[in-house]
């Protein structure tokens, strides 16, 4: 048995019936799919799950994560998420297939760079429908840009547009908003003469309308990540009952229990501040068993998010590096040396995927 702790266990038969599960749904709707690898950090196992499963591409946020993975040999291709900066448009044509983008300045700059390299390189361009994070909120502004990457940069090949919602703004995908991506694909379509070969409707927010049997046709192209990854952001978050086609345990996190000991509840004495400068409000349960277990918000992020294994186990709060279980009502005997597991939240995967120190292990 493997001794090393915390460890975040990788179940990829799990993670690839996720990947096809979503991927079958999406394509019968003539929908393919970007998987999202960034918020496990890119592991490349993870990432040959999601072509296994049927991902169209690979997608991630940042250009070290796709470094990586083509490093490890896993084929892409590779879609950049994040737009990229000036200084990323070098390393965006060497190792990125397509990108999202959102200014006219660094479109240009992606054709000089292009001519540079003597390569060419796709674009999805974004437009802003009001979850106000990337892309075009002038929609005139937006088709102008893609008439100039169509007529004026031989290098950019323009893909298609595309929209992000329910990050930043927390605006629901809704019908209404597919069918306004819509009436600007259109537009964009008449500007240049020729259809589009994307309309991108969104990330896992947008899966729902795919689900509910929603989504409105022409939207073809979706990015999903936290779906395939955890399933949990819409089985557990939106209370959606019927998508347990989707396995929330595709990621274990064990970790060891390092203290045991009955304790109150409430802090004793004058209380002031936490290590992170907030001032929490308590609750006094009376005397606890309390489990320390070695892993910290440095590890995890917010531990509250986690989801214990352990029927009865309630995590009770956390430092950088500590991190403390209720186990007063935890059916087994929780002592120094045992493990505790977990499920997790997205936050807690992205944390914990990225921390050199976090063991990570692979099974079928
Ligand atoms: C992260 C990201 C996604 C995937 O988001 P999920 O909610 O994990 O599916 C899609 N598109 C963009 C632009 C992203 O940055």
């Amino acid at each position: 048995m493997d001794r090393q702790f915390p460890r975040l266990e990788i179940s990829l038969s799990k993670l690839r019936s996720n990947a096809s599960e979503i991927v079958k749904r999406c394509s019968a709707r003539g929908i393919s799919v970007t998987g999202v690898i960034k918020g496990c950090t890119g592991i490349p196992q993870a990432a040959r799950a999601f072509l296994d499963g049927g991902c169209a591409d690979l997608g991630s946020s940042r250009i070290e994560q796709i470094v990586r993975c083509r490093q490890a040999g896993v084929p892409g291709p590779y879609t950049l998420l994040r737009v990229p900066g000036l200084s990323e448009l070098p390393d965006t044509v060497r190792w990125c297939d397509l990108s999202l983008q959102s200014e006219r300045a660094t479109l240009d700059a992606l054709e000089a760079e292009c001519r540079r390299q003597d390569k060419t390189h796709r674009v999805i361009v974004m437009a802003d429908l009001g979850d106000l994070r990337e892309g075009f909120w002038d929609k005139d502004e937006l088709v102008d840009v893609c008439v100039h990457a169509e007529r004026d940069l031989p290098h950019v090949t323009l893909a298609g547009i595309g929209v992000n919602l329910g990050c930043v703004g927390s605006v629901q995908p809704t019908p209404e908003k597919m069918n306004d991506l819509l009436a600007l694909a259109a537009r964009v379509e008449e500007a240049i003469g020729r259809k589009l070969e994307i309309i991108s409707g969104g990330a896992t927010s947008s899966f729902t309308l795919v689900h509910w049997g929603t989504m409105p046709a022409g939207i073809n192209h979706l990015r999903i990540g936290e779906n395939i990854l955890l399933g949990k952001d819409l089985q557990l978050e939106w209370g959606i009952e019927d998508m347990n086609y989707l396995a929330m345990d595709a990621f274990t996190l064990t970790a060891e229990v390092i203290e045991v000991k009955t304790k109150p509840s409430y802090p004793q004495g004058k209380l002031c501040i936490d290590a992170f400068g907030h001032k929490p409000v308590y609750t006094d349960y009376g005397i606890q068993r309390r489990a320390l277990l070695a892993l910290g918000k440095a590890d995890v992020g917010d531990e509250k998010a986690l989801l214990p294994r352990d029927k009865d186990l309630t995590v009770w709060g956390a430092s950088s590096d500590h991190c403390i279980v209720d186990v007063t009502h935890c059916s087994r005997d929780i002592r120094v040396g045992d493990t505790v597991s977990f499920s997790l939240a997205y936050s807690n995967l992205v944390y914990l995927s990225a921390r050199p120190d976090v063991r990570v292990v692979c099974v079928e």
